[in-house]
């Protein structure tokens, strides 16, 4: 243990080599911590305030390597709307797995931290708006219950990058249970050594799925598939109720452990609709928010195809166990959003009507463009009556079907309202406060904007935040489209 508490593990370096490149940041001249997530360095046990000093800007600068930590790159391919590239982490380094005074082991991700081997023709960096950016949406995802990666630290970098313009550069400390990615597995099927998939899951499997480790091989690597697609179901169920829209979906961004994972053009819908697109890139909105339970399904695909060897040595045999698999998928998908949905309308028991009743309410807030946070949350406090959703035709009738299956329930009206304020948010991070939040970060260096917004953003359940913070943008306000950094 060293300084600042970094207790540091470097396991991903025991993989074939082919898996990582050796890779040092590029040191930059004038760095400054931006954002400092003191909380977060505790839960690690990291020593918070000597790391908000002039020496941990060095360390999130990658300009200083803490003891113990060993730079490296990680290899990976993935599918990029549907096409297969090999990649790699081509402006990040792995400074190393931190492990916790209570023994849980994260990765420690400099991110825009220079070019490395996999760089290909990308400078290696990132401008500070979409580092700031992931910093305040993972944070606010982790308060919502969300499993994410999550952000410790931004600098600048005091140096320009250039994209369509200059833009100042940044630096975020990214915190994760690992980076092992669909994409990493689509790699190591793709190395020389056929031994090498079977390295990756055994070493995936110790670090997520211990649980399995002392099963026979012909369960274990099945058991790992299943348990990736159940969290990945539960994962995407969490995004569909909170309304999130990752953005890019690629392979190489759905992760093993099934967190949250690159935070780039992705962003919280505002007035509910299932086809609701933000990322510039995403000409054909193959990522669309009602598109996303189908595309974990197909990245899920990608991810048992490499698999198939250690399922069974006879390739029939394994192809029709993966697909069993797969095909459980959407059961459990339907399942985790339905139980999430009741818990939002208020229903503590099943029947067999709540499918019905919750597409009957969103069909509504389509209809009038209601939004979509803002309804759940005034009917979880009794205020229903305020939602715009009450224009839509058809409400009254909805509204006495679903309060009579309220008042058929064998729970207290107190009770019922605790259940919903505690899964509906208040607040979330709205694209236009977090645009409002990093243009003043970055053209005025004003952080106060995006200093309040991160402190309301950690109490997403709380009604006590100013006006701004829980209200749908005006028309002139909203924020339609979000860009790659
Ligand atoms: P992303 O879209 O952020 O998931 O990145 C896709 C791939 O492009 C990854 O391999 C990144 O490491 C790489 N990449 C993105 N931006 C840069 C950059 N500025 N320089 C080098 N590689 C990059
Ligand atoms: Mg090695
Ligand atoms: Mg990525």
């Amino acid at each position: 243990m060293n300084t600042f508490g970094f207790n540091f593990d470097n396991t991903y370096e025991k993989l074939p080599d082919n898996f990582y490149h050796k890779s040092a940041a590029t040191p930059v001249d004038f760095p400054e911590i931006v954002a400092f997530n003191g909380t977060l360095a505790e839960k690690l046990g990291l020593d918070a305030e000597a790391l908000h000093s002039k020496e941990g800007r060095e360390i999130f600068a990658g300009n200083k390597m803490p003891e113990g930590a060993s730079g490296i790159s990680q290899a990976y391919a993935g599918h990029q709307f549907g096409n297969l590239s090999m990649l790699g982490d081509g402006r990040a380094v792995l400074i190393g797995e931190q492990v916790t005074p209570g023994g849980a082991r994260f990765d420690i991700q400099l991110k825009g931290s220079g070019r490395t081997a996999f760089s290909r023709s990308g400078d290696g960096r990132a401008p500070i708006g979409p580092m700031l950016r992931e910093y305040i949406i993972s944070e606010a995802m982790y308060a919502l219950g969300i499993p994410t990666s999550r952000s410790l630290a931004v600098v600048t970098s005091g140096e320009g990058v250039t994209r369509e313009e200059i833009l100042p550069g940044g630096i975020l400390t990214r915190v994760a249970a690992s980076h092992l990615r669909v994409g990493t597995f689509e790699y190591a099927v793709r190395t020389d050594d056929e031994a090498d998939v079977k390295t990756l899951a055994d070493y995936a499997i110790s670090r997520h799925y211990a649980e399995l480790e002392s099963l026979p091989d012909a369960e274990k690597y099945m058991q790992f598939l299943n348990q990736v697609i159940d969290r990945q179901a539960a994962l995407l169920s969490k995004w569909m109720l909170a309304g999130f829209i990752h953005g890019v979906m690629n392979t190489d961004n759905m992760t093993i452990s099934g967190e949250t994972i690159d935070y780039g053009p992705c962003a919280f819908m505002d007035s509910y609709h299932p086809a609701t697109v933000f990322s510039s890139i995403d000409m054909n909105g193959r990522y669309q928010y009602q598109n996303q339970p189908a595309i974990g399904q197909w990245n899920l695909a990608r991810f048992a195809e490499t698999l198939l060897t250690l399922i069974d040595e006879d390739k029939d045999t394994a192809i029709s166990r993966a697909q069993e698999a797969l095909s459980g998928y959407g059961k459990l998908y339907e399942a985790y959003w339905l139980d999430g949905m009741r818990e939002k309308l208020g229903l503590m028991e099943a029947s067999e009507d709540d499918e019905a009743l919750i597409t009957e309410l969103l069909d509504m807030m389509v209809a009038v463009e209601a939004d979509y946070t803002q309804t759940f949350r005034l009917m979880s406090l009794g205020k229903l009556e305020e939602a715009e959703v009450v224009k839509a035709e058809g409400f009254s009738e909805w509204k006495k079907k679903w309060q009579k299956r309220l008042g058929q329930q064998d729970a207290d009206a107190e009770e019922i309202e605790k259940m919903m304020k505690s899964v509906n948010p208040a607040v979330i991070p709205r694209n236009h406060l977090v645009e409002k939040a990093l243009d003043e970060a970055m053209h005025h260096g004003d952080y106060s904007h995006f200093n309040t917004l991160n402190e309301v953003l950690s109490r997403p359940f709380d009604d006590a935040h100013d006006e701004i913070y829980k209200t749908p943008p005006e028309e002139t306000e909203a924020v339609h489209q979000t860009f790659c950094g």
